[in-house]
């Protein structure tokens, strides 16, 4: 009953241009009606996005937003102008914001809360460095990351998980579905003893060189609940990862 959930992270990639092929393209495919897509554009093209997409099982997200409603904060921007928008998703705790903008675990979490306050969805992403990995620290990594989160946050009906290994993103070297699918397991199993039931209905995404063709290899793997997609969300092989379970 999780339904399978696509993101597209468009990064800091795109034109007015690209991003109307990308979405134009979109609106002539033939999507599954039981897959949600989120495309993630950058912020200047966020409205466009909101108005040129046709399609019903298509939202539109963020990726990234501040704390505040409003004020002398140049520069950022307000999860309340999102709305105003007509975008529904906002993707927080991406690993590049944690590394390059050095965003901690904890304002990671205000984001997360404060942005559900607002009526927004949130896509949080967790994932390791491959330091991290050969420490053997995988779970630890994710069991940190999402603490923080649960410390601020006690529904988590609004919040998608994305497992992103940082190993994996913009790599070519995707987690296999039998690792991840494993991680994915221990993810929810770690959930399920720090926000009860409500574990069995989050979706956890994989995210990290996901593709045309690695996306159908996760077929049947019970805990991978989609795909988080980067490079290929540019693409029309992004199509393809959204079909990838039919
Ligand atoms: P790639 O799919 O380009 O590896 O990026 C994954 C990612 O970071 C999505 O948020």
């Amino acid at each position: 009953n999780r339904e399978f959930f696509v993101g597209g992270n468009f990064k800091m990639n795109g034109s007015k241009e690209k991003v109307s092929k990308i979405v134009s393209d979109l609106n002539k495919a033939d999507l599954p009606s039981n897959v949600q897509v989120v495309l993630c554009p950058p912020f200047p093209y966020l409205a466009q996005v909101v108005a040129e997409n046709k399609q019903a099982t298509i939202k539109v997200g963020a990726q990234n937003c501040y704390v505040k409603e409003s004020g002398a904060y140049t520069g950022e921007v307000s999860p309340k102008f999102l709305k105003d928008l007509g975008v529904d998703y906002v993707i927080l705790g991406h690993s590049e914001r944690r590394q390059i903008f050095k965003e901690s675990d904890e304002f990671v979490a205000e984001k997360v809360k404060f942005a559900l306050a607002e009526g927004l969805k949130v896509i949080l992403c967790i994932g390791e460095t491959i330091d991290e990995k050969k420490a053997g620290k995988t779970l630890a990594v994710c069991k940190r990351e999402l603490q923080a989160v649960v410390e601020k946050v006690e529904d988590w009906s609004d919040i998608v998980v994305a497992y992103e290994p940082i190993w994996a993103i913009g790599t070519g070297l995707a987690a296999t579905s039998d690792d991840a699918e494993s991680i994915h397991e221990e993810i929810r199993s770690y959930l399920s003893t720090v926000i009860g039931k409500q574990a069995s209905t989050v979706r956890i995404l994989y995210g990290g060189s996901a593709n045309g063709k690695n996306a159908p290899t996760f077929r049947g793997k019970d805990n991978v609940d989609g795909f988080l997609v980067g490079g290929a969300s540019l693409k029309p092989e992004f199509a393809d990862i959204i079909k990838s379970r039919e």
